[in-house]
């Protein structure tokens, strides 16, 4: 039997663990922040058709560019406040997880350094691991908020080639407020990336970067399809950026990496945009409901701009986690060490967490 440790893999890679959240099949799913909604009957027909057509030329490579997808993406953006695109200003891939990783063969590499503020989504450090890029720990306020002195203290002390500004930040909920983006952008030495996966979901009120695009040409806002359009399976990520930035990506993506089939059902996910967001309204609204609950409670909770909620305090939540999971509700014990998070289902789904919750504390 050959183990891992006899082959040549890459020094920095010896040691490490595969990363990902545990999925197990229980009834209450609140885990990993999916939308709990799936497609609609239409929906599901219009993909079906969608993918259908496109089957008939899978011979031939992909459109290499994405562009009629782009171009729907760019006017779906242009539906937010201040907001101008166009096909030239936004990129798509498989998943965020793809835009970051490309943003860091472009913008980091080997002799490079990214920068993100804990706690925060582990896949920025991680992925700065996989693309060679050294990754460096700074901190978020005691409230899990970003005062903007603080980041450009800790920009001005490590002058990283990459910043990484989550918001609203998983797995805290908490958005960040322009002036601290503003403060980043004109202290940083290289590219700042705004994530907003979780855009859709801020309360009203709550700014989003791409309004601070125009005259920003290091700043990179990354979105995906995967929360808000309930399109986690599918994979498609995008950002939103200056013309050069997109020349720089065009150097380090695969060719042909979006699949015809993946484009179309993106494509498809967009024209059914009101139905999808008819949800996001609702599970904004259960969102709230749900941290006014906890609150009565009298939990700790995190305000949240996201499909997910920050609560705690616990002195074991391991075993909070457990007892949740033995009553068929799946949460994720993640974040600061006594917190836990719970995305945000339907109704039935949040009157069976509040019922495990209760029972297990
Ligand atoms: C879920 C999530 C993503 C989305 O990743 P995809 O690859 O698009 O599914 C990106 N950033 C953050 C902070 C997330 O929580």
């Amino acid at each position: 039997m050959t183990s891992l440790g006899d082959l040549p893999i890459r020094d920095d890679l010896r040691g490490q663990k595969a990363y990902g959240a545990p999925q197990i099949d229980v009834p209450v799913q609140l885990n990993t922040n999916e939308n709990p909604y799936g497609p609609s009957e239409a929906l599901v027909r219009a993909l079906g058709e969608g993918v259908a057509a496109t089957a008939g030329t899978l011979n031939r490579y992909p459109d290499r560019d994405a562009v009629d997808l782009r171009a729907g993406l760019a006017a779906y953006l242009n539906h937010e406040a201040g907001v101008r695109l166009d096909t030239g200003r936004v990129w798509a891939a498989n998943g965020s997880n793809e835009i970051i990783l490309q943003i860091l063969q472009a913008f980091g590499g080997p002799g490079r350094s990214a920068l993100g503020f804990e706690p925060s989504y582990a896949m920025h450090p991680t992925i700065s691991m996989v693309a060679n890029t050294r990754w460096i720990d700074a901190f978020r306020d005691e409230d899990f908020g970003l005062e903007a002195q603080r980041a450009v203290a800790a920009i001005e002390e490590h002058r990283p080639d990459v910043v990484f500004l989550t918001s609203p930040n998983n797995p805290t909920g908490t958005a960040l407020d322009h002036e601290a983006i503003k403060a980043v952008l004109s202290v940083a030495p290289g590219m700042v990336v705004v994530d907003e996966a979780y855009g859709e979901f801020r309360r009203s009120g709550t700014p989003s970067a791409l309004e601070l695009l125009p005259g920003n040409p290091r700043l990179i806002v990354t979105r995906t399809m995967s929360k808000a359009f309930a399109l986690a399976g599918a994979r498609l990520g995008y950002l939103a950026a200056d013309p050069a930035v997109l020349e720089a990506l065009l150097l380090v993506r695969l060719p042909y990496h979006l699949s015809s089939v993946t484009q179309a059902v993106a494509r498809t996910a967009l024209s059914f945009r009101e139905e999808l967001l008819g949800y996001v309204q609702e599970l904004r609204a259960t969102r709230d409901e749900t941290v006014e609950w906890l609150r009565g409670e009298g939990f700790r909770v995190a305000d949240s701009d996201a499909n997910f909620i920050l609560f705690g305090t616990f002195d074991d939540r391991d075993a909070v986690w457990r007892r949740m999971l033995d009553r068929g509700v799946l949460i994720r014990a993640v974040g600061p060490p006594q917190w836990l998070r719970v995305s945000v289902g339907t109704p039935a789904e949040m009157a069976a967490f509040r019922s495990a919750l209760k029972e297990s504390v």
